[in-house]
């Protein structure tokens, strides 16, 4: 299928409240072009210099997500532009952020990534460690920092009982750290999961960002 018919078909599955990040890594421009051609606008990217050459040379009204591993030398490189920045796994990698957001004169909006996976593979803060660093309460210092809520990947399975449970204890999470900590802030409310196999069950679950890259751009050449 075309890529208008995959946008289409996709997004016959997407609630109004629900944002689509077309994840568009590996994929050249005139790729890229088509889903903006089609009216996508956000787009997401998992490597720094990837990202930088898109934001270069597409055009300028895309908002970009940075949903990969973020090294922390990299950070001043996106800090200009990005709209949010999805996987934030350390309190050491905020604080560079913030860093880097006060130099621009700029606040960036983060999620912090939330390791929901029965997997070492994938990056993130455990739920104690999350609760450990909200409750110690530095983060709250980081001027140049939104917290705009929380991101996490399932298991790659086909067991989709423990993806539902995954998303729903993600969703759990969110929920009982926005009454503790951010109450009285309207913009941290932003759920980052699913992805091309397991979006369908994480909106069901309470998403409000879905990444989705091959159900849209096809397979991917590494
Ligand atoms: C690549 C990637 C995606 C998109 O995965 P698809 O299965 O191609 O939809 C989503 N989220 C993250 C963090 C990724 O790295």
């Amino acid at each position: 299928m075309s890529i208008p018919q995959n946008i289409l078909e996709i997004r016959k599955h997407i609630p109004s409240h629900v944002k689509l990040v077309c994840v568009s890594k590996f994929h050249p421009n005139e790729t890229v072009l088509e889903a903006y051609q089609y009216g996508e606008r956000v787009f997401g990217e998992s490597k720094v210099q990837e990202l930088c050459g898109k934001f270069e040379t597409l055009p300028k009204d895309i908002s970009w997500h940075f949903i990969g591993h973020l090294q922390t030398n990299k950070i001043k490189f996106i800090v200009p532009f990005v709209e949010l920045i999805h996987g934030v796994d350390s309190y050491k990698l905020l604080e560079e952020i913030n860093k880097q957001a006060l130099k621009a004169g700029k606040t960036v909006n983060c999620l912090l990534q939330i390791h929901i996976a029965k997997e070492d593979t994938k990056f993130g803060f455990s739920e104690e460690e999350l609760l450990q660093t909200l409750s110690e309460g530095k983060w709250k210092e980081l001027s140049g920092i939104n917290i705009c809520g929380l991101m996490g990947m399932a298991t790659y399975t086909d067991n989709r009982d423990q993806i539902r449970a995954e998303f729903k204890g993600l969703k759990a999470l969110l929920d009982q750290v926005k009454k503790l900590y951010f109450s009285d802030m309207a913009s941290f409310c932003e759920l980052s999961m699913g992805m091309s196999d397991d979006y369908q069950l994480a909106i069901e679950e309470g998403s409000t960002l879905v990444r989705i890259g091959s159900s849209i751009f096809g397979h991917r050449e590494y």
